[in-house]
């Protein structure tokens, strides 16, 4: 079976890799020569997984029919911190929550773009009791068959909480100021093979495989 999944992300694409079964071949948008931004306009994780898989679905369906047809499927991720003392905030907005303090500046990297979004995290929990938060992810898969295409969500959550300050450098982005339950150190902190066992993509994941195996 080979199934595109909608991103670039290096680490992601391993992490899926990882995880799907053998006789899974999943690709990158640069292996389908898919070279658009795409525009996330949703307000809430399921639309922004399903415009992305959409798009790449609308844009495959228009390749030669000699490639589309090689293609079983579509897969698209979406994943927001949904912290509950903010009300479940960043939630959609997780990716550049930084940003809508006033007057913040566009980080130039990725990692300037984590560090920001970190310092967010802790400066808004600053003195709160209560840290519970949720990793949330929402995979949208659009299978690529004639006439009808059929369009399935599945989710993954990993609970935790926020830490005081920054532990461990593992990983990406609020990483290290997440603690899972169950565990008394940060993604940051704990091993590449423990974060893909419990993580909300791991676990996103595992219930897109029961979806294929069906
Ligand atoms: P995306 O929808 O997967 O691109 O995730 C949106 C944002 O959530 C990313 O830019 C990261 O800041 C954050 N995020 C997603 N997954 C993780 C994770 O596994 N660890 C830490 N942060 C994450």
């Amino acid at each position: 079976m080979k199934l595109v999944f909608a991103s670039n992300n290096a680490h992601k694409l391993s992490e899926m890799r990882a995880i799907m079964p053998a006789g899974v071949d999943i690709v990158s948008l640069r292996d389908i020569g898919f070279e658009q931004e795409i525009e996330e306009t949703g307000i809430t994780l399921e639309e922004n997984s399903m415009i992305k898989a959409r798009t790449v679905w609308e844009f495959i369906r228009h390749l030669p029919s000699a490639v589309s047809s090689q293609i079983d499927g579509i897969f698209a991720d979406d994943t927001g911190l949904e912290i509950d003392a903010l009300d479940g905030a960043p939630g959609v907005y997780t990716a550049r929550w930084y940003l809508m303090n006033k007057g913040a500046k566009e980080a130039k990297t990725d990692l300037e773009n984590f560090a920001a979004n970190r310092a967010k995290a802790l400066r808004e929990l600053a003195g709160k009791d209560n840290r519970q938060c949720q990793f949330r992810t929402v995979i949208t898969l659009i299978w690529n068959q004639e006439p009808e295409s059929r369009t399935q969500q599945v989710e993954g959550v990993v609970r935790g909480q926020i830490a005081t300050e920054e532990y461990g450098e593992g990983g990406f982005g609020y990483d290290p100021v997440f603690i899972p339950e169950g565990y008394d150190k940060t993604f940051g902190e704990l091993s590449a093979e423990i974060k893909n066992t419990i993580s909300h993509r791991a676990r996103a994941l595992t219930e897109l495989v029961k979806v294929l195996n069906r």
